[in-house]
């Protein structure tokens, strides 16, 4: 009893609990105990008008806490019951009411408000798309072998901690899942994300492979192969899986690229041997891979970038004269798309199972020749004058395969078997007011089943109740 209530008071575990956890703590109890939960359409919260796009769940206003002993314990039975629910242990109610809407999950950072982009258009023509945006940092994945995927989301909802429980309908990942600086590897994700089977752009392969440098490069040395050096100009690299092997000297001046870094970050230009004998003593302590190609003397960097089928071509030349183009000021020029562009760029598009958004980076010497040196998926940044252009083309990208797959869905044989509510309708995912998700997170049949107490820790088998 007193380590429940310890629980409850701490902030954080309440801070924690999903979406309707809070308030129901702090709801006065009925008289009454409530009546067994009914999928009634009526009283189910889900039954409500579908929010607009980027609206938060209605809140409900906190109410003073009771002191009274039963509204104690009944709220604790709620939360065990929710958190189990929550985890998908309990037996839930089926909702007939179907919601009409998708759940886009947008990875991006707050600044880039995709919701704005969304609004107003429809999936199949009658879904709504309901836009849940987030960095990687504030979700978390619970994906199940039966194809349910459930995204827990932190939000700050008038300055406290909350999390969003939904089940995502499809999702576009524009921030990199992988960066070996702090904090930054969201493989997890990616993986908790393919294994429920969410529909994405890039698709969630893709974006895997592209979480290491070296194994993207050895696709376009595959390109190269294919295509021939004039074609498809990649520029020489060297791959050393640890330090060990950076004994044997490359022709100096190098660049020393260690691990899979962005922005400019574990780029190291080297110009003789004493100094690549020092960085591989770092790189012994980096432990991960590094590859070394020759410093180009460059005039200019190239980018050219493809979001379905639109094209463009940029150059960035550096003002500040920092070797790296994208470290210190530069200056970023829109050029014509040529089609020696147009088959670097639709080349690098097809690796992977193809790229919806991709880019390819090169650097023009200034012996006049172009040398590709690295190909980027969905989580490229925009540049140049055209970023609201181009945010506008990748969310008409991710409206015609939300399409696609709703039509696809709509064309598929129905199973005679038990209905399950559609991807989107009846939203399985969502959680309702009182907390309680409708029919997610089942675990697989078969699977042992246990009551998690408030710490997530299993505390008896399951005792099966519609709430
Ligand atoms: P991103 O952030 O786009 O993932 P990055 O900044 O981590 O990439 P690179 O693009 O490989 O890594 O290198 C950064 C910059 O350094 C390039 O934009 C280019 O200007 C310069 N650069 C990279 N490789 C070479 C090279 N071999 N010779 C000359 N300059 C190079």
């Amino acid at each position: 009893m007193n380590y429940l209530r310890r629980r409850l008071s701490d902030s954080t575990f309440i801070s924690n609990l999903p979406n309707g956890y809070m308030t129901d703590l702090q709801r006065p109890d009925p008289a009454q105990p409530p009546p067994p939960a009914s999928s009634t359409p009526a009283k189910s919260p889900t039954a409500a008008p579908t929010p607009p796009a980027t609206s938060p769940a209605p809140e409900k206003k906190p109410q003073p806490a009771q002191s009274t002993g039963a509204g104690f314990f009944s709220s604790i039975t709620n939360v065990v019951k929710q958190t189990a629910a929550s985890a998908g242990l309990v037996e839930q109610t089926q909702v007939t009411t179907p919601k009409k809407f998708k759940i886009l999950l947008v990875i991006d950072e707050p600044q880039q408000e995709w919701a704005k982009l969304f609004r107003g258009k429809k999936v199949h023509g009658d879904y709504d798309i309901k836009v849940e945006q987030a960095e990687f940092n504030d979700i978390n994945v619970v994906a199940h072998a039966n194809g349910t995927c459930i995204v827990n989301m932190q939000a700050l909802r008038n300055g406290t901690k909350v999390v969003r429980s939904f089940k995502p309908d499809f999702v576009l990942i524009r921030q990199h899942a992988f960066s070996m600086t702090q904090n930054e590897d969201f493989r997890n994700m990616i993986i908790g994300l393919q294994y429920g089977g969410v529909p994405s752009i890039n698709s969630l392969e893709s974006i895997y492979n592209l979480c290491d440098k070296p194994w993207a490069f050895a696709q376009l040395i595959n390109t190269c192969r294919k295509l021939g050096v004039d074609k498809f100009p990649l520029i020489e690299q060297t791959f050393y899986p640890n330090y060990k092997e950076m004994v044997s000297m490359p022709s100096f001046p190098v660049v020393v690229k260690i691990g899979h870094a962005h922005s400019g970050i574990g780029k190291v230009k080297v110009d003789n041997h004493t100094k690549f004998q020092d960085i591989a003593s770092v790189v012994a302590l980096t432990q991960t891979y590094s590859t070394t190609e020759p410093l180009i003397d460059s005039k200019y960097d190239i980018r050219i970038q493809k979001i379905g089928t639109d094209y463009k071509a940029y150059m960035r030349t550096s003002i500040s004269g920092n070797w790296k183009t994208n470290t210190g000021s530069a200056m970023l020029e829109q050029v014509a798309m040529t089609d020696r562009y147009k088959v670097w760029v639709d080349t690098c598009s097809e690796i992977f199972g193809g790229l919806e958004i991709c880019a390819v980076k090169a650097i023009h010497g200034k012996d006049g020749r172009d040398y590709i040196t690295e190909v980027v998926g969905s989580s490229m940044p925009l540049v140049g004058e055209h970023q609201n252009e181009d945010r506008q083309l990748i969310a008409d990208l991710v409206l015609a395969k939300m399409n696609q797959i709703a039509s696809n869905e709509a064309n598929a044989p129905q199973r005679p078997t038990t209905v399950q509510p559609s991807q989107g309708a009846g939203q399985k995912g969502d959680i309702t007011a009182d907390g309680i998700k409708n029919g997610v997170g089942r675990p697989p049949q078969g699977c042992l089943q246990y009551i998690l107490d408030c710490n997530g820790v299993a505390v008896g088998p399951k005792s099966v109740q519609a709430n």
